[in-house]
């Protein structure tokens, strides 16, 4: 899962008057895909070909759930098909009872799943060393694990890409660790980590990576004391801005 900024849409109120005209989330979907570098915003799947390029309704739009937010673009999830599918209608609260029937009451809901476009919820999430999501904070450890069932994140064939993906990462960061008194190597491979977690190339999971690095940073610091690592990651400004706190 990756963060997205929905309000950095600089057309934001032109887009959600064009969807209110058109009635038609399509015509919307390029703009939500650029906000991701047309990854999917609960898996990071790098999204190719239009027609595996769908939008789910976070909360969904179905009959008995939230019809009337079927055209709000704040609502709006840019999802590989295979989220969306296994997404479906399911949107569990912690009270059922607080089920929002309007917009103004949705704020009393407690939604027990994550929102890609929710700073706190981002904030609360880590990826452990095979591509796994988990809590940072046990208070939100019931809602990732909802979170990933629903999503079947976690799922044999839905995480084995995602988990080559880290092995080649790992392996970087272990030969940093032992050689990490050889500042010429360690420096080649800082370089090829820091392009992994660049939109530029194109990458999938270039959130994932970079709140995993974090972590492991944390975990390691302390051998560093030769060679700073820290200082030589570069990490997306928006990963800096929104997960670490610094601008
Ligand atoms: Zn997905």
């Amino acid at each position: 899962m990756r963060y997205v900024d929905i309000n950095s849409l600089e057309n934001l109120d032109e887009l959600q008057e064009r969807l209110d005209l058109c009635k038609n989330w399509n015509c919307v979907k390029e703009e939500l895909s650029n906000l991701s570098q047309k990854t999917c915003w609960y898996c990071e799947h790098y999204i190719t070909g239009s027609g595996y390029a769908e939008i789910d309704h976070w909360r969904p739009k179905c009959e008995g759930q939230y019809p009337w937010l079927e055209f709000t673009l704040r609502n709006y999830i840019y999802s590989c098909k295979a989220c969306n599918n296994t997404k479906s209608t399911h949107f569990p609260l912690v009270d059922e009872a607080k089920k929002a029937s309007c917009e103004i009451e949705l704020s009393n809901e407690e939604p027990l799943l994550l929102n890609p476009c929710n700073i706190d919820d981002i904030r609360s999430i880590c990826y452990d060393a095979s591509g796994r999501l988990y809590a940072t904070k046990v208070e939100m450890s019931e809602k990732v694990k909802i979170t990933k069932q629903i999503l079947k994140l976690d799922t044999t064939a839905r995480l084995s890409e995602k988990q080559r993906a880290f092995n080649q990462l790992n392996e970087k960061l272990k030969y940093i660790k032992d050689f990490q008194k050889i500042q010429m190597l360690t420096d080649i491979l800082i370089e090829q980590i820091n392009k992994l977690i660049t939109y530029d190339e194109g990458n999938e999971f270039v959130w994932s990576f970079c709140m995993y690095i974090e972590s492991w940073l944390k975990d390691y610091e302390d051998d560093f004391t030769e060679i700073p690592i820290r200082e030589k990651i570069k990490f997306p400004q928006d990963f800096c801005e929104v997960y670490l706190g610094v601008a």
